[in-house]
């Protein structure tokens, strides 16, 4: 096992890896930039060492300062996390250059799946549904538009370097087909250097459905089963659930199967998750994810499973000792993004936090890299806290949930808190209902 491992990553998710480390015996090396002197993740850390000014890409995303403090502190691997390296094939592959494990899938498997237009064919040949669409990238307005009308409107255009929500568009008919494909080239281009893309069916109301996935690349993978991440504002998650209200024991086992079957297929090691629409009981695979997912505590919660101490177990070459037939699904998880950001108007709201109080009790996990007094800094993603809660069942996870909502306090800038205090009091979410699109037209409609 190993003996040091750097974490490539800041908030609360650098205290997530560095907590699982210190279960396994295992030192850690913090990063961070010079706006993260105070953070959580570098207090409770080993050793620290600033990376650079407070921009991501001369701090977080500065590969060879990261690798220079990999090898001046002498650990034996990195973690990147979420976000920031964690599916940079090329940085993977330098990690190895420099004699260090990446906690993490081989560099091919990330380039494979980080071009979304390669990954749905790799999906086809490994035998996962997808949704109907161009065969491969659209090259030109002509051909959207013999795509879209085979397939018929409305039509998603999505940036095959696709993230975050980002460079997609829909056409609802022929007229808007134009302006969407522009649309979409223009801000792929902007937000990844690479204005390609590829055409899908927009499917009007599907479920977002992931499996999530343990592999050792050893001849051994398992499905932990699935996570329904339905309520998105602008194709983000805001709150998760597992396992969804929207499947059924069969359809759970139909795909979490398939999953496993493609994994194994593909040779594929560590941790991943295998996204798709469900739609009319029908599975449309949308992407992979090659990395940990913010999403993931609801899995452990449900399965027991330590997702992140699995992942280190396996990037240092152990089999996996856990088989489809040891993971069992007990109680219902649901866990709350909390951000830093006006919980109407999404407007970010970073600055000092006065007063911070955690719920807590039976069935309660808060993963945040909050304290009385932080001070959140502008430069990064929002997310501060997540909120997750388990119960027995479902219904006793939401009224857990709502006991949590009222307990849990952030003074001194605004949340998304009171967003999840309203949502879960609404009928359409109690009953579990929702697809995709609802949340959005909710908001619409309550403003
Ligand atoms: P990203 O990598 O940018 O997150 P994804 O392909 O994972 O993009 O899609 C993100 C979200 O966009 C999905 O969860 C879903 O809400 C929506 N979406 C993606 N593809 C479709 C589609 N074909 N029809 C309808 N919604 C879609």
């Amino acid at each position: 096992m190993f003996d040091k491992v750097l974490i490539a990553n800041r908030g609360e998710i650098a205290l997530r890896i560095h907590r699982a480390c210190r279960e396994m015996g295992i030192a850690t090396v913090a990063v961070h930039s010079s706006a993260d002197a105070d953070a959580m993740h570098v207090r409770l850390a080993d050793e620290s060492v600033c990376i650079g000014p407070p921009p991501s890409s001369q701090s977080y995303l500065n590969m060879a300062a990261i690798l220079t403090t990999a090898t001046m502190t002498g650990v034996n691997a990195i973690h990147p996390g979420v976000g920031f390296l964690s599916e940079n094939a090329r940085f993977a592959e330098m990690v190895e250059e420099h004699g260090l494990v990446f906690i993490g899938p081989e560099p091919k498997h990330l380039a494979l799946m980080g071009d979304k237009v390669q990954a749905k064919e790799a999906a086809i040949d490994l035998g996962l549904p997808v949704v109907p669409g161009s065969k491969g990238a659209v090259e030109s307005l002509e051909e959207a538009r013999s795509v879209a009308g085979d397939i018929g409107y409305p039509v998603l255009i999505k940036a095959a370097a696709g993230g975050g929500g980002r460079g997609m568009k829909v056409a609802r008919s022929e007229d808007e087909l134009e302006d969407a494909y522009r649309m979409a080239r223009n801000e792929a281009k902007a937000a990844f250097g690479n204005s390609e893309v590829y055409l899908e069916k927009y499917l009007t109301r599907p479920r977002h459905i992931e499996v999530q996935i343990l592999a050792d690349g050893q001849g051994n993978a398992i499905h932990l089963g699935e996570r329904d991440c339905s309520l998105q504002r602008r194709h983000q998650k805001v709150l998760e659930e597992a396992p969804s209200p929207g499947l059924n024991t069969e359809a759970r086992e139909r795909i979490g199967e398939i999953a496993r079957q493609a994994m194994l297929k593909l040779g594929y090691r560590s941790a991943g998750t295998l996204e798709f629409l469900y739609e009319d009981g029908e599975f449309y695979f949308i992407e992979m994810n090659t990395r940990l997912q913010v999403e993931h505590p609801i899995t452990e919660m449900i399965t027991g499973v330590d997702l992140v101490r699995e992942q280190i177990r396996i990037a240092a070459g152990h089999p996996m000792t856990l088989r489809q037939e040891d993971i069992s699904f007990n109680g219902h998880a649901i866990e709350c993004r909390i951000n830093a950001e006006h919980p109407e108007t999404f407007v970010p709201s970073p600055g000092q936090v006065i007063d911070y109080h955690p719920p807590g009790g039976m069935g309660v996990r808060v993963d945040s890299a909050l304290y009385g007094g932080y001070r959140v800094p502008p430069h990064y993603d929002s997310l501060i806290a997540k909120l997750v809660v388990h119960g027995q069942t479902r219904n006793e996870c939401l009224m857990r949930l709502r006991r949590c909502l009222e307990e849990m306090v952030i003074d001194g800038i605004e949340t998304t808190l009171p967003l999840h205090r309203r949502l879960v009091e609404n009928p359409t979410f109690i009953n579990g209902s929702y697809a995709i699109h609802w949340l959005e037209e909710w908001m619409a409609a309550h403003r």
